[in-house]
């Protein structure tokens, strides 16, 4: 009998969901960062198992929400447990907060199978563990726990060969050689924007959208032309730098991780625009599809 569904990776900002959905995948398309709250769109990648194919959700962070993007952000973690056929719950190392069991409850009221997480074991050691697993033990009614580090890919196949069981009969939705169900323009976007967070200031992140205005595929090269969203007219020269040294650097890095995934030559043109306050208007969000 062989099944798909969908599998919903939740839990805090930075416990490491993007980390793992990247090591089920075997390849690097999620984006990674120190800062939390990069992950901002729903990402659907695909896990092809000989019992079944697992279809990714990777979801916001769940955390208080303030201003209205935030709050579309938790609006659509969410919406991820109602879709979801089985949750991963991700956690740090360490003793169950109460926001994790307001999440947790928010599942088990909604009656979805779920597996606990408890991620970065390479950080602890082990005797550490032990009264955090049973603490959630006690608190709560995953159907298994697991104790992994998503960085060094240790206990991923085992989290997967025990997937398919809850998750509904159905046909193999996508070829064996796709993974994910993305397209480039997607991709480029999100490379790009992970190149910014990692070479601009604490405060910008946030404030930051990437839409690709212009994506050609020539025979020897790709033309992509991306226009970067700021709120705030002082947050202009900080992504463009000194003499525009920062975009340089996020232009060049962005374009050589382009070049190996397309397995093509890159010419990549940034732009940077100020649309004042855009992660509070709706209008604007809806435009830049959040
Ligand atoms: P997300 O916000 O939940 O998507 O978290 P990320 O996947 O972006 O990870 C946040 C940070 O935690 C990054 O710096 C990761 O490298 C780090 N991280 C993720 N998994 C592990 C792990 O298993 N061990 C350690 N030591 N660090 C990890
Ligand atoms: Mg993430």
């Amino acid at each position: 009998m062989f099944k798909s569904g969908y599998i919903a990776i939740l839990g805090a900002p930075n416990v490491g969901k993007s980390t793992l959905l990247n090591a089920l995948l075997g390849a690097k398309l999620s984006i990674v960062c120190d800062k939390p709250q990069t992950t901002r769109q729903k990402f659907l990648g695909i896990v092809h198992h000989k019992e079944g194919q697992l279809l990714f959700l990777d979801t916001p962070g769940l955390h208080q929400a303030h201003k209205r993007l935030n709050q579309l952000m938790v609006d659509a973690a969410k919406s991820a447990i109602e879709e979801a056929d089985l949750i991963y719950y991700m956690v740090d190392p360490k003793a169950p907060t109460q926001a994790d069991f307001g999440f947790i409850q928010e599942i088990e009221a909604k009656n979805k199978n779920y597996f606990l997480l408890i991620n970065k074991i390479d950080k602890t050691d082990k005797l550490d563990l032990l009264p955090f697993v049973d603490a959630w033990r006690k608190k709560c009614k995953a159907k298994e726990i697991f104790l992994i580090s998503a960085l060094g890919s240790d206990g991923i196949q085992e989290i997967l060969n025990q997937s398919p069981q809850y998750l509904p009969e159905g046909p193999a939705y996508f070829p064996e050689d796709q993974i994910t169900n993305r397209d480039m323009r997607y991709l480029a976007s999100e490379i790009i924007r992970e190149k910014l967070f990692h070479l601009t200031s604490d405060e910008i992140p946030y404030s930051l959208a990437v839409v690709i205005e212009e994506y050609k595929e020539e025979t020897k090269i790709n033309r992509i032309a991306a226009t970067i969203f700021v709120e705030k007219e002082s947050q202009k020269p900080i992504v463009v730098g000194r003499g525009g040294a920062v975009l340089k650097k996020v232009g060049q890095a962005a374009r050589e991780e382009l070049e190996k995934l397309c397995d093509k030559k890159v010419f990549l043109s940034l732009f940077v625009k100020v649309v004042k306050d855009w992660t509070k208007k709706e209008s604007v969000l809806k435009e830049l599809g959040y």
